[in-house]
């Protein structure tokens, strides 16, 4: 019998160190370049190797009736040929890379093809964005936020428990990891002001989310149900929604963020792709009140993702980790996001993004953004060397890392960076 690809149990002839984020157990998808003068096409993690998809079906050992899906610059394409696809190729790779089979692992010439080192690699954005939307669906959160912005008695509005709140952000600046992010400029009015001026962000931020990739579509005019709607679900990325809260503060009454969210918005290179996270689905927080019945879930469609976040501060040598959390806290999950985004008959498209919302966790040290980690700007967190911050500074580094822990082995999401440049 054909184990499944989850299976605890198998290892592959590519050697793996257990804290690796890429075991065989993993296999995330991206889309890489490497000298020889080959355009950016599809790959596969596997510890620190890049498989080279287009390789292995030039040489047929991989075939998914569509030869154009591996010399892509974007999974979109392969996104397209849908779940029962995605579902068999993840197999055949895993069987390909198992240590029990010779295909590839006794065939030097097409190992030397397809096995490229990673760090010979350039990681590119791993799909055309289609439409990037971004929630707030973290209870911890959006209390925080709330009790800074309205005051306690007013943090959660009255709608916030009844559907999860999003916002259209903007595809044309999300980017991938180690793209440097240039302070934004916008309208400022500190308190106390009388009137507006334009200038350089102040109070630069990150947060610390997960993204949704879909990888099907819907018509529009139809609705989802928890079924369909988690089938449509490709994969996930760790997300880093830049926040500049100064133009924030001042543009986001009534129609909600703009320019303080549109300037850049960081995603990680390797699609985890559902399929890998199954073993790690967790029931979230119980929903009171009940959620209308479009928005019910049978399903467990949380997942026990950690999560953590460093910053290194531009005089510091290395990084420091200024929070550690965890996804299953989320109170609205991925799935009721995905049928409520889809609810008006709004249709989705190959290539959308959904970002989670800031995770914050119930404890202090488990805040998903310096907003809330320095109290706005109230409590500086003290980093190595006497280094304080509140929000970020020019030439700061920030990262987020995340992973689920397998017995062994972890299913792991490598690393999100942005580095801050000035403004222009
Ligand atoms: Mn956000």
């Amino acid at each position: 019998m054909v184990p499944h690809p989850n299976d605890p149990s198998l290892y592959s002839f590519v050697p793996v160190d257990p804290t690796s984020d890429f075991p065989i157990q993993n296999l995330p998808y991206g889309v890489f370049s490497s000298g020889g003068g080959l355009a950016p096409r599809v790959g596969v993690a596997i510890g620190d190797f890049v498989l080279d998809l287009w390789e292995l079906e030039q040489d047929g050992r991989l075939n998914v009736g569509d030869l154009g899906a591996f010399s892509a610059p974007t999974l979109n394409p392969f996104m397209a040929l849908g779940p029962k696809l995605w579902s068999h190729t993840r197999a055949r790779i895993s069987e390909l890379l198992r240590h029990d089979n010779p295909e590839l692992r006794d065939n030097e010439e097409l190992r030397k093809l397809a096995l490229v080192p990673m760090a010979q690699v350039k990681l590119h954005m791993p799909i055309a964005v289609s439409g990037y939307t971004d929630f707030y669906s973290s209870k911890e959160h959006a209390t925080n936020v709330g009790v800074m912005f309205r005051g306690k008695d007013n943090a959660l509005q009255r709608n916030w428990l009844h559907m999860p709140i999003g916002y259209n952000g903007r595809a044309s600046t999300v980017v991938v990891s180690g793209t440097k992010v240039r302070r934004p400029r916008g309208q400022l009015k500190p308190p106390g002001a009388e009137l507006p001026s334009f200038g350089a962000c102040r109070r630069l931020d990150f947060e610390l989310e997960m993204g949704v990739v879909i990888g099907q579509p819907s018509p529009m005019g139809e609705m989802l149900d928890e079924v369909s709607a988690a089938e449509m679900i490709f994969g996930f990325v760790l997300l880093n929604d830049w926040s500049a809260r100064d133009i924030q503060q001042w543009e986001y009454v009534p129609l909600g963020p703009f320019q303080g969210k549109a300037f850049a918005t960081s995603i990680s290179p390797w699609i985890v792709t559902r399929e890998a996270l199954e073993p790690f689905r967790v029931q979230g927080p119980a929903q009171d009140p009940a959620p209308l019945p479009y928005l019910q879930q049978v399903q467990p469609n949380n997942y026990d993702l950690q999560l953590d976040v460093g910053l290194r501060a531009a005089p510091m040598k290395e990084s420091m980790r200024i929070c550690r959390t965890n996804f299953k806290y989320m109170y609205w999950s991925s799935v009721q996001q995905l049928v409520h985004h889809a609810s008006s008959g709004c249709a989705m498209n190959i290539g959308d993004l959904l970002g989670s919302g800031t995770i914050s966790g119930p404890e202090k040290d488990q805040r998903g953004s310096l907003l809330e980690i320095s109290w706005n700007g109230t409590e500086p967190v003290e980093l190595s060397g006497g280094i304080k911050r509140t929000f970020l500074e020019d030439g700061d580094s920030l990262s987020l890392h995340g992973w689920c822990q397998g017995d062994g082995y972890r299913v792991g999401f490598g690393e999100v960076e942005g580095t801050i440049l000035p403004a222009q």
